[in-house]
């Protein structure tokens, strides 16, 4: 069966395929207008069990037709379901020329958020913002097509855990001490003052400490920087659905490129400050040491959640340029380059300027 004749949402009037409608959040025929529900689904986004996952495994299909491609520059991997095309690689922005496949089984997104601005709309508002843009290169007028974004679900896991830290340590409390000391008054004699000194008791404490961490968001792409992803947020989490494959019509998603338990493991970096502040007011005093700290995560839970951005790349003077817009609020973060001319021509013009109100100004 050729990937183009699988249609999983055809439309009931006209047979062509319906597609996700950001606008509304029904499934939408572009040629006739006809609309569907993606059925209000009332389970909850379920937490799976960690640990089972790492011993069993729970591996499953985002679609029936779901395709998968690699983009051959920079190995990103997309899920996506026909019609939609392999295009443009979203994250390097060359053309993908590999053929897609059936995709791989993986662990199957647990809920999403759909998508609520259109293309177009992501679209012009980055038109609005390129053009806001002093000193920008003409190339980077690349990002102003239609084209040059496509709508993508970023893959990201949301860890739960209870954590329980063994610590030992040593607790530090002021007390001030009263110290003589000499000067000289101003007549030159010396005198003896006094002076209040603070000083440290420490005394070794040891203690244990239990935390609960509810929904730590990770990243599981690679393929945009921590802080370009961090930018994107607040994601509106309380506003997640179930997954469902109709939601992916009409839109790719990437593949997680940080397996679940690489991810934990970030998981444990993004607490650890947490776990270390409720150690030091568990040790109280004015200052802390901690001399020891061990801990015990147990009943992990964890969700593969899907979150929307449109996004984009390009390549200026050898550098790659990204682009992407929250697909929940419109928000645009990117990087920009500075075109060297138009500034070197601003440099000169100034210069000349200056020159002229010195000539006339010496007449
Ligand atoms: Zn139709
Ligand atoms: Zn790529």
């Amino acid at each position: 069966m050729a990937a183009n004749e699988v249609h999983h949402y055809p439309c009931p009037s006209c047979g062509a395929d319906l597609l996700f409608d950001p606008r509304d959040g029904f499934l939408t025929c572009s040629y006739c207008g006809h609309k569907e529900t993606i059925p209000q689904s009332t389970a909850k986004i379920e937490e799976q069990s960690f640990e089972q996952h790492l011993r069993v495994g729970s591996e499953g299909t985002w679609a029936t037709n779901a395709l998968e491609v690699q983009c051959q520059s920079c190995g990103a991997k997309s899920i996506f379901t026909p019609p939609q095309v392999a295009g443009r690689c979203e994250f390097c922005g060359v053309q993908i020329v590999a053929q897609p496949k059936s995709a791989d089984p993986t662990i199957t997104p647990g809920g999403l958020l759909p998508f609520s601005v259109t293309q177009q709309q992501a679209g012009s508002d980055l038109s609005q913002w390129l053009s806001s843009l002093w000193f920008a290169p003409n190339e980077l007028k690349y990002f102003a097509q239609p084209e040059a974004i496509h709508g993508i679900y970023l893959p990201f896991w949301s860890y739960t855990t209870h954590a329980t830290t063994d610590y030992t340590g040593q607790r530090g409390d002021y007390y001030y001490d009263t110290e003589t000391y000499y000067e000289r008054d101003s007549q030159g004699n010396e005198v003896e003052r006094t002076r209040s000194v603070q000083r440290v008791r420490w005394s070794p404490v040891s203690g244990t400490v239990t935390n609960w961490f509810d929904d730590v968001l990770i990243p599981a792409t690679l393929s945009l920087p921590p802080s370009r992803l961090a930018a994107l947020e607040p994601w509106d989490l309380d506003k997640l659905r179930p997954y469902d494959p109709a939601f992916l019509s009409g839109f790719k998603a990437q593949r997680y490129q940080v397996d679940l338990a690489e991810g934990f493991e970030r998981a444990k970096e993004v607490v650890a400050p947490l776990i270390q502040h409720d150690v030091r007011s568990d040790i109280g005093g004015d200052v802390q040491t901690i001399e020891s700290l061990t801990t015990d995560y147990s009943e992990i839970t964890f969700q593969h959640l899907l979150l929307p951005v449109y996004a984009g790349a390009y390549r200026y003077n050898g550098k790659l340029f990204q682009i992407v817009v929250n697909g929940r609020t419109g928000e645009i973060q990117g990087e920009r380059p500075y075109s060297f001319w138009k500034i070197a021509l601003l440099v000169v013009f100034v210069l000349f300027v200056v020159l002229i109100i010195v000539v006339l100004g010496n007449r």
